[in-house]
């Protein structure tokens, strides 16, 4: 079904191919244009993922390529239900991108140019402008012929440990399941908010099979500042290193009532979007949760890394469920961050590209160009 979708998608556009809406895909060869093209692709979920607002078994994914003279960059989009876009909100995007935006460019390396007019075209589709994004970082690196985190200047040894997300669930041996397939991590995130009784049960089921750190992300399911910090001070006692998003984003004020006298850092998540949003979290936050689908990828992503730590704001990584692609991305800003949430292709059984991998649980950033990664089969085949 996906392939079909694909050579639909392909000839629409060959049909379509007088028109400027997809011009940019459809010229083949290698040329001195940008040419964009596009697949969707159905990330499927090991297990059903759960958390305080809703749950899900599998995420519309859309895979990128951008092509300029021999090379090929990657790119990839990734729409949880909950952040709004979908497979068609991203395709359409994907087009204008192509029709109004690359045709204008000779030359890649224009990025500033290109990506403030490709976020120019809308007020959101964050997660398909982080796919282009994606794609013309890749590709830049790879006609650099160096890594991200090397043009960047940072030291691949200093990475985190990833977390592994172990999302809610009623019965106790789905839980103990998942517990189970957490096994190699150090430190996993356990996705709370869901009410006191509910919230202890899932620490005490993890507490009881495993001694590795817990994050906590409580995505904003919290209701009051009191409950929050009760919860906070229990957490600690049991060997919590954080706590993410307690309550509402908007509440600006009880997350600086939070943070001022919780004994363990406090991360904002749903409250930072983007490079504007963080000079007002300062004083209300710890830190910050960059995420590529939320930010419109590496420009701003990397940002938003050096500017929290001006102002010495924690930098946390975190993604949604993602194929290597957007994973690897993320990582290369990994060194400067405290803690990384990159479990989005583990938590994938169908990924499609390899990339970073994880040793021991470390995050592991190869010295391939661009995002290192590279795709399982021929893309048209994905
Ligand atoms: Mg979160």
């Amino acid at each position: 079904m996906q392939r079909r979708d694909f050579f639909k998608t392909t000839a629409l556009m060959a049909v379509s191919a007088a028109l400027p809406a997809c011009k940019g895909a459809v010229q083949g060869g290698a040329s001195d244009s940008l040419e964009m093209d596009w697949r969707p692709y159905t990330g499927q979920l090991k297990y059903t993922f759960t958390i305080a607002t809703y749950s899900r078994t599998f995420t519309p994914l859309v895979l990128v390529r951008l092509r300029w003279r021999e090379f090929t960059g990657y790119g990839e989009a990734s729409m949880p239900q909950y952040l709004g876009e979908s497979t068609g909100s991203v395709t359409a995007f994907l087009a204008r991108v192509a029709s109004e935006v690359l045709p204008r460019f000779k030359d890649p390396f224009l990025t500033e140019a290109i990506l403030t007019e490709v976020d120019a075209l809308s007020e959101r589709d964050t997660a398909a402008k982080a796919a282009v994004d994606i794609a013309l970082h890749d590709l830049l690196g790879k006609i650099m012929g160096r890594p991200w985190w090397q043009i960047w200047g940072y030291d691949a040894a200093n990475t985190p440990c990833t977390s592994y997300t172990i999302g809610y669930d009623d019965s106790d041996d789905v839980v103990n399941e998942k517990i189970e397939e957490a096994s190699w991590t150090k430190v996993v995130k356990v996705k709370l908010g869901m009410g006191e009784e509910k919230d202890k049960r899932m620490i005490n089921l993890i507490r009881a099979k495993l001694d590795t750190v817990i994050c906590v992300d409580a995505n904003q399911g919290w209701k009051t500042r009191e409950e929050a910090l009760e919860m906070i001070y229990w957490l600690a006692e049991r060997n919590v290193s954080f706590i993410e998003q307690p309550m509402a984003k908007e509440k600006l004020d009880d997350a600086a009532w939070i943070t001022e006298r919780s004994p363990l850092p406090v991360i904002a998540d749903e409250a930072c979007q983007r490079l504007a949003d963080i000079p007002r979290l300062k004083g209300a936050y710890d830190g910050i949760n960059i995420k590529l689908m939320k930010c419109t990828g590496m420009r701003e992503a990397h940002r938003m890394a050096e500017m929290a730590r001006g102002l010495g704001m924690e930098v946390m990584l975190g993604c949604m469920t993602e194929t290597s692609v957007a994973v690897s991305a993320a990582a290369q800003l990994s060194p400067v961050a405290r803690w990384a949430d990159l479990d989005g292709n583990i938590l994938l059984s169908n990924d499609c590209f390899s990339g970073m991998i994880l040793t021991d649980g470390k995050i592991t950033l190869n010295d391939k160009p661009g995002i290192g990664v590279e795709p399982a089969k021929p893309f048209e085949e994905l």
